[in-house]
């Protein structure tokens, strides 16, 4: 078992399991309904996840003055696009975006708990909450990026950004080459919440 996971390997099938478990108890003892859990579900199929961060980077991609607003304020630049509840609360606060060059590449983590911009990048993987990897993530990010797949040149500065309930960090991943006849809603398919983390970069589409 890699060092990155301290789990055991059916995790999520117990972790399942258990939700499962307490889902029925909640429901049986009358303290919640099955409507509300598909209330939360649906919330986070149709309202908060990735594909708003992918939106929010295509356009910043097409547009550089939307660019320039969205790195000096991030929220504002949110706030100017017709996203649903204007994307405040909820972990939708304090988001600051860092942008990819390809001399700087910027990874997020939290590492007291768990902080995350659930509203752009709906909420986070397990791997994002464990011990091993928000301890790792500052202390050698460029191995722990080699782990996910991701090489970088000696050359690339790495910069680690802690998110907090003052801050939550997220990524502008640089716009792969080869994409330059793409339209903004092409662009931003290809734009994964790995991407957004900083643990992976954009992949131009198979031609
Ligand atoms: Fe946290």
């Amino acid at each position: 078992m890699s060092e990155r996971f301290n789990y055991e390997p059916e995790r999520e099938t117990y972790s399942a399991a258990r939700v499962k478990a307490l889902e029925s108890l909640l429901i049986e003892k009358g303290i919640i309904s099955s409507d509300t859990l598909d209330k939360v579900l649906d919330f986070f199929e149709t309202d908060f996840g990735p594909f708003n961060g992918a939106k929010l980077v295509a356009k910043a991609w097409v547009d550089p003055e939307f660019k320039t607003r969205l790195l000096a304020d991030t929220p504002g630049a949110i706030a100017e696009l017709d996203f649903p509840r204007g994307m405040t609360g909820a972990e939708g606060e304090y988001m600051e975006l860092v942008e990819n060059t390809p001399t700087v590449h910027n990874l997020i983590v939290c590492t007291l708990c768990s902080c995350y911009p659930w509203s752009m990048l709906g909420l986070p993987p397990y791997w994002y909450k464990d011990p091993t990897f928000r301890a790792r993530a500052v202390r050698e990010p460029r191995k722990v990026l080699q782990e996910f797949g991701l090489e970088l040149d000696e050359s690339v500065e790495i910069r680690v950004w802690d998110s907090s309930a003052q801050i939550r960090w997220f990524v502008l991943p640089e716009r792969p080459a080869g994409t330059e006849n793409l339209s903004e809603s092409e662009l931003a398919t290809l734009i994964t919440p790995e991407a957004m983390m900083g643990v992976a970069k954009v992949e131009a589409p198979a031609s």
